[in-house]
């Protein structure tokens, strides 16, 4: 059980989520497809999303 790859998933309310990075670490925008329902990394950042 790795906690904080649990903690560090985000939960969205849609089936797209769009990820430009977070302060420092900013990238091009980048649209993460989530109707899979799997936890998906962004391929910049490493961000995880998951549907909710
Ligand atoms: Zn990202």
């Amino acid at each position: 059980m790795n906690e904080e790859f649990l903690n560090k998933v985000n939960i969205i309310d849609s089936s797209k989520v769009s990820c430009s990075g977070v302060g420092s670490d900013s990238h091009p925008i980048v649209y993460l497809d989530l109707s899979t329902g799997k936890v998906i990394s962004c391929p910049y950042c490493g961000t995880k999303f998951k549907k909710k």
